[in-house]
C-alpha cells in the first residue's frame, strides 16, 4: 500500500523534486574546490547584516579556492527569492564564477525549488547559508541540488 502511494507521489513529481528526494540516500560528495575561512566568515556575517533580507553573491575561484564574491549591481534583496535576470550576470571571462552564494532568512539550508532550478543555470557549486549563520548552518551544493562537501581552508 504504502510502496502504490510512493510511487504515485513520485510520478507526480518534477526531476528536481526526485533529485531532492534521493538526496538522503547518497554520502556528500567531494568538492574538488576549497573555501577559504575569512570568506565564508563574510558570508556568514552578510547573511546577519542583511537579516531580515536574502544576501546573494557570485563566487569565484583561483587556483581551486573560492576566495571572492562578485557582488551582483543592482541586487534587490528580498525577503522571497530575487533572483537577477540572466543578463546581469558578470562577464565570465574575466572572473572565474564558479556558482552562487545567498542566505536564508530560517534555519533551513536547503535550497527551495527555485534555488534548484537557478542553480542549474548558473554555476556548479552553489552555497547556502542559513540561520543563526554560524559554521554548522550553512552546506554546498553542486548544479543538480545535491550536497557536496566543501573543504575550509585558512586564508593565506
Ligand atoms: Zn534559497
Amino acid at each position: 500500500m504504502f510502496r502504490k502511494r510512493e510511487r504515485r507521489v513520485r510520478k507526480n513529481m518534477d526531476p528536481v523534486q526526485i533529485s531532492r528526494l534521493e538526496e538522503g540516500h547518497h554520502e556528500p560528495k567531494k568538492s574538488n574546490l576549497s573555501i577559504e575561512e575569512d570568506l565564508l566568515m563574510g558570508i556568514l556575517e552578510a547573511g546577519k547584516d542583511s537579516l531580515p533580507n536574502e544576501f546573494l553573491a557570485m563566487l569565484v575561484e583561483k587556483k581551486g579556492i573560492i576566495c571572492e564574491l562578485q557582488l551582483i549591481p543592482g541586487t534587490v534583496a528580498g525577503n522571497s527569492h530575487a533572483w537577477l535576470p540572466q543578463f546581469m550576470r558578470p562577464p565570465d571571462p574575466f572572473f572565474k564564477v564558479v556558482g552562487t552564494v545567498h542566505t536564508h532568512p530560517s534555519r533551513s539550508f536547503r535550497p527551495s525549488n527555485a534555488d534548484l532550478n537557478y542553480f542549474s543555470r548558473n554555476g556548479r557549486l552553489h552555497i547556502i547559508a542559513a540561520l543563526p549563520f554560524s559554521m554548522h548552518s550553512w552546506a554546498a551544493y553542486d548544479q543538480l541540488g545535491q550536497r557536496v562537501e566543501l573543504p575550509v581552508v585558512s586564508s593565506v
